[in-house]
């Protein structure tokens, strides 16, 4: 499989939660700590802004045309990365189907810069009062490419996809702030203090009573059994994943307390080679293979044996 197959099965503005997640990987890239998300109109409408570095006079000119250069070469480069970007596609995507504002600042500039884009042409370009960090702000998507906006679906389904997306990024940097507003409404905040803070916040202090620690994350216990798979969230090297192998270890670890139709809840970071993850990019979610799958099948297995051995003396 050639890198330009996974880099384009992983469609930039597929819908508003993909497009999300892209400026949310940006706002990370750019260090920021704080990260707040609204949206309204179903996704049609989106602002997000950060404390990051902020773009300078030139980046903020050249971030909404299209990068000649791709950051990648080789397929384990996408789990190798340190930041997330590696396209230098998302945002010219997203400026050419929508109406875009960014706003920012960086710590060296006394000024803040403002440009605003119509289907990637640029429209404005001036300079603002800001303070440090970035605003990016999606009107009207799709307005220009009606066949696209005809695939989005109702509100309440674009919206679980966004919460979805802002969930595991919030789960896998439990380091930063989040906050997520739909129509205007709170739907999930975290504080940015660390992972038992970050689980209580989007999950309650019920299931955080009922989770323990283990090697790879943590583990729910039977109190907090569900009836989907949803909640086995992993995470490899820090990037939510799908992984039937994970998925299998930790059914198989949970096998003798699990009742028909129950899963568990459980939260795995695993962290390897890159050059062991095989990504197979299925359109909605990655789904990661292992060149070494018995192993890493069997470390979490066995890492899951252990812990209920102990839990349960
Ligand atoms: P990539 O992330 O692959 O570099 P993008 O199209 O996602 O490409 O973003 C283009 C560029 O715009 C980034 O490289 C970065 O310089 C700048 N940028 C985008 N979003 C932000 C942000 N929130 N804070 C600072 N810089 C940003
Ligand atoms: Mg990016």
């Amino acid at each position: 499989e050639s890198v330009s197959n996974i880099i384009a099965a992983g469609e930039v503005v597929e819908n508003p939660a993909s497009m999300i997640k892209e400026m949310i990987e940006n706002s990370l890239d750019a260090k920021a700590t704080m990260i707040k998300i609204e949206v309204f109109k179903s996704g049609v409408d989106v602002k997000i802004s950060d404390n990051g570095i902020g773009m300078d006079k030139d980046d903020t000119l050249l971030s909404v045309e299209r990068h000649a250069t791709s950051k990648i070469s080789k397929k384990e480069d996408v789990f190798n990365l340190k930041t997330y970007g590696f396209r230098g596609e998302a945002l010219s995507s997203i400026a050419a189907v929508s109406k875009l504002t960014i706003l920012t600042r960086t710590k060296d500039s006394s000024v803040g810069y403002k440009i605003s884009s119509y289907g990637g042409v640029v429209r404005n370009f001036e300079e603002v009062s800001k303070n440090v960090g970035t605003e990016v702000e999606v009107r009207d998507l799709f307005y220009n490419t009606p066949a696209r906006k005809k695939f989005l679906r109702k509100t309440s389904t674009e919206y679980s996809k966004i919460r979805e997306i802002v969930l595991k990024e919030a789960l896998a940097n439990s380091d930063v702030s989040f906050s997520l507003d739909l129509d205007g409404k709170k739907i999930l905040q975290t504080s940015g203090n660390g992972m038992e803070n970050t689980i209580l916040e989007l999950f309650g202090k019920s299931v955080l009573k009922n989770l323990k620690k283990f090697e790879y994350g943590y583990l729910g216990n039977v109190e907090i059994l569900r009836s989907t798979k949803d909640f086995l969230f992993t995470f490899v090297n820090n990037r939510y994943v799908k992984s039937l192998t994970i998925e299998r270890a930790i059914i198989d670890g949970y096998y003798t307390k699990l009742m028909k139709g129950k899963y568990p809840f459980a939260i795995i970071f695993y962290n390897t080679d890159p050059k062991e993850i095989d990504v197979n990019v299925h359109p909605s979610k990655k789904i990661v293979k292992f060149s070494n799958d018995k192993i890493v099948y069997s470390e979490i297995k066995s890492a899951i044996d252990d812990f209920f051995y102990y839990a349960d003396r």
